[in-house]
């Protein structure tokens, strides 16, 4: 299932998997089903990182849930669009100001005035 999976918006690859857990021995019967889902994406933001800096990772109650929860996240070509704006907005104000959510949301602000 994890074939479904979009790739991620932040780094574009990586490795993305989703196991079942919380599962409970039952004696002659085995293991109980997974009483959820936990989702974990690994990936490099740069070709140049010696370990992955692109972390997601929750839980859901089901599979089809994780899945959903993955591939239904914010549309990349409008987040791209904002970081890009925000990046260049810095680089005209000489970047004195320091990178804070703050300083982007304010800068977003002016954006749109
Ligand atoms: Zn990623």
């Amino acid at each position: 299932m994890t074939d479904d999976l979009k790739p991620c918006p932040f780094c574009g690859g990586g490795i993305t998997t989703i196991e079942g857990g919380g599962q409970t021995w039952r004696g002659v019967n085995g293991y109980s089903d997974p009483q959820f889902y936990h989702l974990r994406h690994f990936g490099k933001l740069s070709e140049t990182d010696d370990f992955p800096r692109c972390f997601v990772e929750f839980r859901c109650r089901t599979e089809a849930e994780a899945i959903a929860a993955w591939n239904t996240r914010a549309d990349t070509t409008t987040w791209n669009a904002a970081i890009r704006a925000a990046a260049e907005a810095m680089v005209a104000i000489g970047a004195d100001r320091p990178l804070t959510e703050e300083t982007l949301l304010a800068l977003l602000k002016e954006e749109k005035e």
